[in-house]
């Protein structure tokens, strides 16, 4: 559906879990308190959701966190949401920590793409940003899904490391079919504490590096990236800008927390909870998780009209636009790792 802006609404991003393996400095750094348990959506919550958002038009899903791999039923609601009529990719963002030996499963349920973060091939400079030694997982992680074949999109955040950094990064473009992608950081939780690299000049830099590099129209998914081919590589570079290169004009997504708060703008605190239509009736324990009754459907008629009523009310007021270039004006106060970035 359009939201009252007339843009296409047809991205949903599922964030399924707060919790993570790691901790990135500019994202979870310790100390970050979790959500109980019990408040996190269980796997037919998200399917609900889902039914209900490809009834209102929404076509690509992503899978995300936290680090949706700590979720032991991630694999299984992956094979779900591919089977929600209406959806038509569905793909999953990690930290590729605890992906290889998911792959294969991965694969079978139907995944469309793996997006898999790494900010540097620096193993002591990887182990200050995350707070772990696992660099070696996460790259043999990447080759194994190239071998299966799976589309894989490895994601920059643009941290000032130095010019050693981002060109050993791109590099991995030219022998591996994986789109490189550049992440301005936004100023959101503790992202706020971290300059980013400014793309206009990274852009500038990779041009002259590699002379010849020139933008690339080819569909790589539905999200804001730019994308540019070097003569040579077998993968492309893309470029994230949101806050140099404000993409809002073009927005097409929303957000579902995994506290079930259906967000419509990564800025502000806006959208609808729907964890109390979710549940409506349902006793929720005290502690642990919460678990869906056998005998409901997540396609239940009464629950789909009460939650596409809240939805569709949610997208038909979705701020225009982003306000990063005035924090002030900034609503919004969670964590990256609890919105689900
Ligand atoms: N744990 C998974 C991972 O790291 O890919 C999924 C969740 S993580 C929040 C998703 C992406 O958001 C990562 O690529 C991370 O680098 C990025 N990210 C975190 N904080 C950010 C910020 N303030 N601005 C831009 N990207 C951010
Ligand atoms: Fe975890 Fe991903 Fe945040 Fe890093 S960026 S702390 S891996 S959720």
């Amino acid at each position: 559906m359009k939201d009252g802006w007339g843009r296409e609404i047809n991205y949903m991003r599922i964030s399924i879990t707060d919790r993570c393996n790691l901790r990135c400095r500019y994202c979870m750094p310790d100390g970050i308190e979790c959500v109980p348990r019990q408040n996190i959506l269980s796997l037919e919550e998200i399917q609900a959701a889902a039914i209900c958002a490809a009834g209102l038009g929404i076509r690509f899903l992503k899978v995300t966190g936290g680090e949706p791999l700590v979720r032991k039923d991630c694999c299984r609601l992956i094979r779900a949401l591919k089977g929600v009529a209406g959806i038509q990719r569905v793909t999953l963002t990690t930290n590729g920590v605890l992906l290889e030996p998911v792959l294969e499963e991965l694969k079978a349920g139907g995944i469309d793409g793996i997006n898999i973060s790494l900010d540097t091939l620096d193993r002591a400079a990887y182990e200050r940003i995350t707070g772990k030694d696992c660099l070696n997982q996460v790259l043999s992680a990447v080759e194994a899904a190239v071998k299966l074949h799976i589309p894989v999109k490895l994601n920059t955040v643009s941290l000032k490391l130095g010019e050693e950094n981002w060109r050993k990064i791109a590099e991995l473009a030219r022998r591996l079919p994986v789109d490189v992608r550049f992440i301005e950081l936004m100023p959101i939780g503790h992202g706020k504490d971290f300059p980013s690299i400014d793309h206009r000049l990274l852009l500038s830099e990779l041009k002259k590096q590699y002379p010849g590099t020139e933008v690339e129209r080819r569909f790589h998914g539905p999200g804001p990236a730019v994308y540019y081919r070097i003569p040579g590589f077998l993968g492309s570079i893309g470029f994230i800008s949101a806050v140099h290169g404000k993409f809002c004009a073009d927005c097409n997504r929303v957000r579902l927390t995994s506290q079930g708060f259906f967000k419509t703008c990564l800025c502000y605190e806006d959208g609808v909870d729907l964890r109390p239509i979710l549940r409506k009736g349902l006793p929720v324990p005290e502690q642990g998780h919460f678990h869906w009754p056998e005998d409901r459907k997540p396609d239940d008629g009464e629950l789909q009209t009460r939650l596409m009523e809240a939805m569709r009310k949610a997208i038909l007021e979705k701020p225009g636009a982003h306000c990063f270039e005035h924090p002030g004006e900034i609503t919004e106060a969670a964590d990256m790792v609890s919105i689900g970035g």
